[in-house]
């Protein structure tokens, strides 16, 4: 992804009129509780693409129903929304609406949780007192987008916790990650934070730089910042039965540490472990053989022959990224690629994010009581969030070849061991 037109500012009309038509019908219901746009005439194609086609099957003068409709909604400002939540009976019938397809009873609750119709913080009934809640110290290892989110979770519990990072920087994949193109392939108005001041992305797909500076930026914000420990990695971590304490080696620039916790989470993330590609007679191959994880500003391929093994995200993403600087650039395809071509102006997809309450302080304000999330997930059918995912923990080598982490450099003279208990 990430090849697009810049965005253009649009009035309300002409951006209703580029509107992805299954959105402006949620938009519709959500708005006026009106559940005559769930049925046909008004019931879109199931269309499963990864940028479906914004007509969504309907005839032209049906189409132009629904966008007068919207038009006329929005003709006096931003009215209130006649539904507050769906519940899940509802959710699900306009899911299965929007969508054109059977979709599973289990989505409407999931889908309500992620677009902000029912709360998804974690809250205490009552406040414990601080002192007991001290002794429950949690310690993550990793300090990507999932420690963020538990970062600032835990934060607002006034759970105590610490980030350990091996990397001298957060963010993990948005840190590590460096090849040309490189970014998102989920619409990064689902790949954002669900809690915080919306992110104005500059972008549909945004790429790595801002991505990580929105991700420095949250950590500032909720003071999970001044939680995190660069440079320090989690080497093992026992379970003490008697103490109830896991017990965790930490590997830092200045030697060895235990730490004790009452809490262990690993966030240590699965796709920071680069996989090489292998193939028959690689051992007498002359030229340069890289990862895209493990590039580096080092790399120069002007006027070089290209081979790309692999036809996915990162391959969509790098190979129009360095078309124009190599003398040739090959890829090699073992199955078809599913993303369609890129040739429509992804702003259309904007519309219904855009007017279902945001973009203004009143509009604001409104949202968080429909549900701030409700935007353009009424298109995306099963959004992409970012919530903590915990992965078994696991020894991960470090692919940060662009700096030598502590942990691979020889201890220093004078290197110390030191223990903490939580
Ligand atoms: C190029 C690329 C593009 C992607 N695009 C998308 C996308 O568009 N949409 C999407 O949903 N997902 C995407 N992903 C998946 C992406 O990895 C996740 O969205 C998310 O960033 C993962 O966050 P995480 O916190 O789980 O792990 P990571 O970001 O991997 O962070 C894990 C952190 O743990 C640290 N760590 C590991 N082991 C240790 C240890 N022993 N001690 C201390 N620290 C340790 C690592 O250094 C790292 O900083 C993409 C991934 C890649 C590689």
């Amino acid at each position: 992804m990430n090849i697009e037109t810049p965005r253009k500012q649009l009035d309300l009309s002409s951006a209703i009129a580029e509107g992805d038509i299954r959105v402006l019908l949620m938009v519709l219901v959500h708005m006026t509780g009106d559940l005559g746009w769930l049925e046909p005439p008004y019931t879109p194609k199931r269309d499963v693409r990864l940028i479906p086609d914004p007509r969504a099957g309907l005839p032209e003068a049906i189409q132009d129903q629904i966008r007068a409709a919207v038009l006329k909604l929005f003709a006096n400002g931003e009215p209130e929304p006649a539904i507050t939540d769906p519940g899940d009976e509802l959710m699900l019938r306009m899911m299965r609406a929007g969508l054109g397809e059977n979709v599973a009873p289990e989505y409407a609750p999931l889908m309500r949780e992620e677009m902000g119709f029912i709360p998804r913080d974690a809250r205490w009934k009552t406040t414990p007192p601080a002192e007991p809640l001290q002794k429950d110290h949690v310690l993550i290892v990793g300090a990507g987008v999932c420690a963020i989110a538990l970062g600032v979770g835990l934060g607002r519990l006034g759970i105590p916790y610490t980030i350990v990072e091996k990397n001298a920087e957060l963010g993990g994949t948005w840190y590590i990650n460096r090849y040309p193109g490189c970014g998102v392939d989920t619409p990064n108005h689902s790949y954002s934070f669900s809690f915080g001041a919306r992110n104005q992305w500059s972008r549909y797909f945004a790429q790595r730089e801002e991505l990580l500076d929105y991700l420095k930026k949250v950590a500032l914000e909720h003071d999970v910042r001044s939680h995190i420990r660069f440079n320090t990695k989690l080497t093992s971590s026992q379970w003490d039965e008697t103490e109830r304490r896991w017990i965790s080696t930490l590997q830092t620039g200045h030697g060895t540490e235990t730490l004790q916790s009452a809490v262990l989470v690993s966030a240590i993330g699965q796709l920071n472990d680069p996989s090489r590609a292998h193939f028959k007679g690689e051992e007498d191959f002359q030229g340069q053989i890289l990862h895209t994880a493990l590039w580096s500003e080092d790399i120069k391929l002007e006027g070089k022959r290209v081979a790309v093994i692999g036809t996915g995200a990162t391959a969509m993403q790098l190979v129009p990224s360095i078309a124009d600087r190599v003398s040739s650039v090959t890829v090699y395809q073992r199955s078809a690629q599913w993303a369609p071509a890129r040739h429509r102006d992804f702003r259309a997809r904007l519309v219904g994010e855009r007017y279902c309450g945001r973009g203004s302080s009143r509009g604001r304000a409104r949202t968080a009581r429909c549900g701030r999330d409700a935007r353009s997930a009424w298109r995306a059918g099963a959004a992409t969030s970012l919530r903590p995912a915990y992965v078994n923990a696991r020894s991960v080598s470090h692919p940060d070849t662009r700096r030598s982490p502590p942990h691979r450099r020889r201890r220093p003279a004078g290197a110390r061991s030191r223990s903490i208990r939580y």
